[in-house]
């Protein structure tokens, strides 16, 4: 297909006609010259189509998998790459060409009501585990759609607010998020969020979409609109986006027509945008699967192994997990029969089937252990209901051993709203206290889409968070439980103790319509690391039914360039007695840097499977960026020479072992003195300090440093002058130091470094 030629062919109007959608889900065909129409539909844990054009509330049966939060909680690549394969496998089934997600805003905040749709708080492991969602998706002839490009941290204003956010800041932390993905997984289509970037909607913000995606990352899919996100239609399309979505009436293409005869938009910058648009169209439709059909069943029971890769097991006390099948178990809580598994908004799907924990738990046991129920609490109300307290501790009480499934029920979070706070019901945090005082065999398993804060922590056995588990969640939890697998998911974001404990909880949500990130690039375990505070559960932290020894951390060199690689590889040894998997965790720490940088961070991860006493050696290749911050006055990223610290991890606060490499950076970068650069810097740079050091005789003559011994002069100078700026030598001197001998010195010092 000779697309550019196909576009030669087009009128204005046409060209115009076919930057906005057909309706909520599809793209515009234009019959008289064939170009199809595609459909694109949400969403990152399962697929949900609409039966009918607008109907919100029926969407056809979809595989429900485990949301982000919980598939990210696996660090596992390849079931990622499964589960995006299963997607688009659905996708196929049902002639959808685009899948609106991964979703890949980094959680800021604990509140985010959409927080359950997105991987973590750190960038390099969201990027990751969207980037092999991709793979997956995009393995079936089906686009993938990152979103929301980018900053969409809460809900709270989202269609207005302005997020201000340093370059640094958004660099390393909220763009970094989308770039490997972006650059590696190259998805078809990325979505722009609705919120403004200092001061500019991401929709027509051109540093992102023209400057930062299509020129610096190469992207060359589809950038589509979130749903309603275009403010200014003509701004827009300048600003590098293509598609707006959903249907507005003709009135942007409208105005594109409009400012194309005008003269305010030259006709190139919209074939451009169709370009992009009739690739994706014509990609689309050439890999589409006519009666592509896929097994509901096999995917169920991939969402069930998915699942149990995912729970996260937070505390174990007295090895209480795994249960036994024997004596009598008591299953509380509402949450065991009516599971709590996906979220609200857009990413909701209608599920194929539902499992629920009880009926699998009873399966489970196979009549072994005798199973008593009660449901401690209602479902639709926070009210304590003294008489469902009282038939929970009976059933405790008569039991060997509690289970009580509690966490935020469903209207708790949601795309549109954020939590007010990190708090679980009140009649759920008072079922688990009460409990606790008849029955110290407690365990609590968790269902909620982001971190709570957990009062009742030390009146419990064992802590297992499922999040939000998807369709299969029941079996998967039976299967944990009862030790058919040992849970191998890791935290992907921090818990902290309380909610005022969180960095960005002086400015969330923000005054009006702005919210300031003022903590920059200390997102997550970034500040809490750096202000060593005590947090509930650490970022990276997971338990295991087994034991793993780390041992033989070998660095392939001591000192490199920042162009080489270096190779890390690392020995895990299961030494407890059933297999299980462990993550290993590679941090890296600056150990002396010029600019302000975290303690620490993840720059490689890799979950391998060791079965008892098996030891398998794991490998890391960390490249220039892993030692790298963003420098904004080269605007690019920047290694600074020296130590770096390699730290393998359990987890973020787990680091068992420890080794150093010097990185060399092949970049200098020279400043450009001037009178007010201070004595303090001019002294810190070599070549600086030399020139400065040749001509300091003249200069000292005038000061009262002139009897100082020689040598000590500079030293002097150093430590007493160094926030004076130079040109505070004339004054100094009484005007003995001129300005003009002030000139020459700065002129000097300018040329000798560049
Ligand atoms: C959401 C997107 C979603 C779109 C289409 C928007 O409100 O922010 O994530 O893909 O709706 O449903």
């Amino acid at each position: 297909m000779n697309i550019k030629e196909l576009i030669s062919r087009m009128t204005l109007e046409e060209k115009a006609c076919l930057c906005s959608g057909l309706g909520f889900w599809h793209t515009k065909p234009v019959e008289r010259l064939k170009i199809p129409s595609i459909m694109m539909t949400d969403e990152p844990h399962g697929l949900r189509k609409q039966e009918r054009e607008g109907d919100f509330e029926k969407s056809v049966p979809a595989t429900c998998f485990p949301t982000a939060v919980t598939l990210a909680s696996s660090w596992d690549r390849k079931l990622m790459e499964k589960v995006g394969s299963a997607i688009g496998e659905e996708c196929q089934a049902e002639g959808v060409s685009i899948l609106l997600g991964p979703g890949v805003n980094i959680k800021r905040s604990p509140l985010c009501g959409r927080n359950f749709e997105y991987y973590s708080e750190d960038p390099f492991l969201s990027s990751e585990i969207a980037l092999h969602f991709i793979k997956g998706v995009q393995s079936q002839g089906v686009g993938a759609c990152i979103k929301h490009f980018c900053a969409n941290n809460q809900e709270h204003r989202r269609l207005t607010i302005d997020v201000k956010a340093d370059e640094r800041t958004l660099r390393e932390i909220y763009l970094a998020s989308f770039e490997r993905a972006v650059k590696e997984g190259k998805p078809w289509a990325v979505m722009c969020a609705y919120n403004k970037v200092n001061g500019e909607y991401c929709s027509e913000n051109k540093h992102l979409l023209n400057d930062i995606l299509k020129e610096e990352w190469g992207f060359e899919g589809l950038v589509v609109s979130d749903w309603g996100a275009v403010n200014e239609r003509v701004k827009g399309l300048l600003a590098g986006l293509g598609l707006q979505m959903p249907y507005d009436g003709g009135f942007g293409d409208k105005k594109i027509i409009e400012a194309v005869k005008r003269g305010e938009l030259p006709e190139d910058v919209l074939d451009r945008a169709v370009e992009r648009i009739l690739r994706i169209v014509f990609r689309a439709v050439e890999n589409r699967r006519e009666n592509a059909s896929y097994d509901k069943f096999a995917h169920h029971n991939l969402a069930r192994e998915a699942a149990r890769e995912c729970f996260v097991l937070l505390k174990n006390e007295d090895n209480i997990l795994p249960l036994r099948k024997e004596g009598t178990i008591a299953l509380i809580g509402a949450f065991a029969k009516k599971p709590r598994y996906q979220g609200g908004g857009s990413s909701r799907v209608n599920p194929t089937m539902l499992d629920n924990a009880y009926d699998e738990i009873l399966k489970m046991v196979e009549g072994k252990a005798k199973v008593l129920y009660a449901d401690g609490y209602r479902l639709d109300s926070d009210e304590i209901d003294e008489k469902l307290i009282e038939e929970a501790k009976e059933t405790a009480k008569n039991s060997d051993v509690a289970v009580i499934f509690a966490g935020l029920p469903e209207r708790y979070e949601s795309e549109g709203y954020d939590r007010p706070n990190m708090k679980m019901p009140e009649n759920h945090n008072r079922l688990i206290e009460e409990v606790s005082e008849v029955q110290c065999n407690l365990v609590v398993v968790l269902s909620n889409g982001a971190p709570v804060e957990m009062p009742w922590i030390n009146k419990v056995k064992g802590v297992l968070e499922t999040y939000l588990g998807g369709q299969a969640w029941g079996g998967a939890v039976a299967d944990v439980l009862f030790g058919v697998v040992s849970p191998s998911g890791k935290l992907a974001e921090t818990f902290p103790k309380k909610l005022s404990d969180n960095p960005s909880h002086l400015n969330f949500p923000g005054e009006d319509d702005i919210v300031e990130y003022r903590e920059g690039i200390f997102v997550g375990y970034r500040y809490y690391d750096k202000k060593e505070m005590d947090v509930l559960f650490p970022f990276g932290h997971g338990l295991s039914y087994t034991t793993f020894e780390y041992s033989n951390l070998v660095l392939d060199k001591k000192e490199m360039t920042d162009q080489d690689v270096l190779r890390v590889s690392v020995k895990v040894k299961n030494t407890g007695k059933t297999p299980g998997k462990e993550i290993v965790q590679l941090y890296v720490r600056d150990v002396k840097s010029s600019v302000i940088r975290p303690e620490k961070e993840l720059k490689g991860f890799e979950k391998v499977e060791v079965k008892p006493w098996e030891e398998k050696e794991v490998v890391f290749i960390l490249d220039r960026r892993a030692f790298a911050y963003y420098n904004v006055d080269i605007k690019d990223w920047h290694v600074e020479s020296g130590e770096f610290e390699i730290l393998i991890g359990r987890s973020s606060r787990d680091i068992v072992l420890k080794d150093t490499v010097y990185v060399k950076s092949t970049v200098q970068i020279r400043k450009k003195f001037h009178r007010n650069s201070t004595i303090g810097d001019i002294m810190e740079d070599p070549i600086a300090s030399k020139v400065f050091g040749s001509m300091l005789h003249q200069f000292i003559q005038h000061t009262p440093f002139a009897a100082a011994p020689e040598g000590s002069i500079l030293k002097m100078l150093s430590e007493m002058m160094k926030y004076m700026p130079l040109r505070f030598l004339v004054s100094f001197t009484n005007g003995a130091v001129t300005e003009e001998m002030l000139e020459n010195l700065i002129q000097r010092i300018n040329q000798e470094i560049n």
